[in-house]
């Protein structure tokens, strides 16, 4: 069976040994009540409720899935009551705006907390989530009074929201959307048109959802410099807060798809339903755009949390299943065959699974800190630095995340043999649920896109600069710690300013170079950042001679040793160009 216990030891590792993060929160008034005690106490019951409240509904909420009957959508038995668990317990507000009833913990601990979330139920993740996501576009571009109306239900759990982007011909290209917005003459909007693939469109958790919808004003602009941001609720809601009559927002149908099948994917039809502006008049990308780094970041975690619960299976399996005997001679004399982690094979998958779930433990905490500083820091230069710093590695948190989860999952899967390929034992399901991550939230294609056009080439590599920047910096006060990995990470440094240069001098000369390219680059730039990433847990233990310090260091070489060196292989795939990627005619395919 699968099997998942919160890895509190590692996440309180990351936070406090590796990133001080007590002293970050410190430094600032918006986090400054968080202290290590807090953190690790929140951390332990944030564990309670991933393991207690979610994970016994894993496999159930699968095998069940949402129902569909006549615009009503029926979530899996035990979703209800678990939804209302998490939001009694104030789980479903956890960063939220505390003006608002948001419980304002620091978003280093909302990482640590969502990849928890997604370990142990990432259908019923999706459901806060998504709300949490429509918060925070609501927070930072909605009137006062669409705030108040709307954000403490939100955050109560009384009501969730939703990302209304995708239509049937728009998908990544949502500059051509139809959807159509007309003025009324309350100052409110009647809107009209189709959403597919609505995640938490409909659903019986909550009494109301809000969904956040992108549509088109009369007369707006062609492309993405015409579409405007709309809060759409199911039930209108009264001036004292009550729900009143129904809206035209109603789910058409659900899809019947490959995994998550306890989150409820819809259609939407929107039939004049009444909406309100939030921002400014086709400005709505933008504002959408708040929810959508906060959820790629999220969904980011879907990969690593999946990851981390394939591991902890893959490990006790690998520990119990006998077959075969070790190369060194019998490890179990009674019994006819030895564990199968005995196995060199079995181990280099699960130090792999290992390797990759730490290192992108310690990125996530470390772009949760620098979310932390953009959000709070009261230096205008440290906030306009943390900024960069996220807008460079979300497009990277999220492909990464979710390509290596893919990768991991499959491990794992392979560990169990023919018994991970059946449903009994759980593995296979969370190969199909880590899939959907690689796709939402814009494909990791786009990410890449993401990374190497808008966030490097168009500022000619400053912000990558400066992240290796900082890399060497660190690396010049710590490399007496780090023996000879500090030599192979500069190396990987010159790779990745190598293929930066590349990256630029090739997009100048050919326009498809970024297009065709980005997905090697990205994944340059993330096993790099693994890289930093072990060396400062590297950096962390050291001194230390206890059996949590010295399985680091064993997985940290074991990364530097058969991971990292991937960056020259993908390198040499990517200067080779796009010639012959763009070669063959259309009709030669
Ligand atoms: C289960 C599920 C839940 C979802 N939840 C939501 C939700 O809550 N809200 C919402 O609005 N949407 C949601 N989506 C939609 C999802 O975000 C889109 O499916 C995704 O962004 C891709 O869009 P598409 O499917 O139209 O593919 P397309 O845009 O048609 O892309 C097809 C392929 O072409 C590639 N491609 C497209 N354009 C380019 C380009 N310019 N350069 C390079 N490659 C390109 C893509 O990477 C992809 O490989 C969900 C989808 C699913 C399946």
């Amino acid at each position: 069976m699968a099997t998942y216990k919160a890895p509190i030891d590692d996440m309180r590792f990351i936070l406090h040994d590796v990133f001080d993060a007590e002293s970050v929160w410190s430094s600032m008034p918006g986090t400054a009540e968080m202290s290590q005690d807090l953190a690790d106490a929140v951390l332990e019951e944030a564990g309670k409720v991933a393991e207690g409240i979610m994970f016994p509904l894993n496999r159930s909420g699968d095998e069940e899935g949402c129902q569909f009957d006549d615009g009503v959508v029926t979530t899996p038995t035990g979703f209800k009551e678990a939804f209302n668990a998490l939001a009694e317990g104030g789980w479903t507000a956890f960063s939220g705006n505390p003006e608002f009833g948001g419980q304002g913990m620091p978003k280093s601990l909302a990482v640590l907390f969502e990849e928890m979330m997604h370990s142990a139920n990432c259908s019923l993740a999706l459901y806060p989530l998504l709300s949490n996501g429509a918060c925070l576009a609501i927070d930072a571009h909605a009137t006062e009074e669409l705030k108040q109306t709307y954000l403490p239900k939100i955050y109560s759990g009384e009501w969730s929201g939703t990302m209304c982007l995708t239509e049937p011909h728009s998908g990544t290209d949502l500059g051509i959307l139809k959807t159509k917005a007309e003025p009324l003459a309350d100052g409110s909007y009647e809107i009209t048109g189709t959403k597919i693939f609505i995640t938490g469109g409909e659903h019986d958790l909550t009494e109301n959802i809000i969904h956040l919808v992108l549509a088109r004003l009369p007369g707006a602009p062609q492309g993405p410099k015409g579409i405007s941001l709309f809060i759409v609720p199911k039930f209108l809601v009264n001036e004292d807060g009550s729900l009143g009559e129904r809206n035209g927002a109603v789910c058409g149908s659900i899809e019947h798809k490959m995994g998550i099948k306890g989150s409820a994917t819809c259609v939407m039809n929107f039939d004049n339903a009444k909406g309100w502006l939030v921002g400014e008049e086709n400005n709505g990308l933008a504002c959408m755009f708040t929810m959508m780094n906060y959820e790629r970041v999220s969904i980011g975690l879907q990969g690593l949390g999946l990851g981390e619960t394939s591991y902890q299976s893959a490990v006790e399996y690998a520990l119990d299943r006998t077959q075969g005997r070790a190369a060194t001679g019998a490890q179990n004399p009674d019994q006819a065959a030895d564990p199968i982690i005995v196995h060199g094979d079995v181990r280099r998958m699960l130090m792999t699974m290992r390797a990759l779930n730490q290192g992108g433990r310690a990125l996530a905490a470390y772009l949760g800190l620098q979310l932390d500083i953009a959000k709070f820091s009261e230096d205008a230069e440290a906030r306009a630095q943390a900024e960069d710093r996220v807008a460079l590695l979300t497009p990277v948190a999220k492909a990464f995340f979710t390509d290596r989860g893919l990768d991991t999952t499959i491990l794992g899967q392979q560990v169990f043999g023919g018994h991970g390929y059946i449903r009994e034992w759980g593995m296979e399901q969370m190969v199909r649920d880590v899939r959907i991550a690689q796709i939402y939230e814009g494909t990791n294609g786009i990410q890449a896109l993401d990374l190497a056009g808008r966030k490097v080439a168009r500022n000619k590599g400053a912000s990558m600069a400066a992240l290796i920047a900082e890399i060497r910096e660190w690396l010049g006060t710590e490399k007496g710690k780090l023996g000879d990995l500090s030599e192979q990470l500069e190396e990987a440094l010159v790779l990745a300013e190598t293929a930066t240069a590349n990256l630029l001098e090739q997009a100048q000369e050919d326009p498809n170079a970024i297009n065709a390219l980005a997905v090697e680059y990205l994944d340059i730039v993330g096993y790099v950042l693994y890289a930093w990433l072990w060396a400062r847990m590297i950096a962390a233990v050291d001194g230390r001679d206890d059996e949590f310090a010295n399985s680091k260091r064993i997985t940290a070489a074991f990364y530097y040793e058969r991971l990292l060196p991937k960056i020259h292989s993908l390198y040499a795939q990517f200067k080779a160009g796009s010639k012959n990627i763009m070669a063959l005619a259309a009709d030669q395919f």
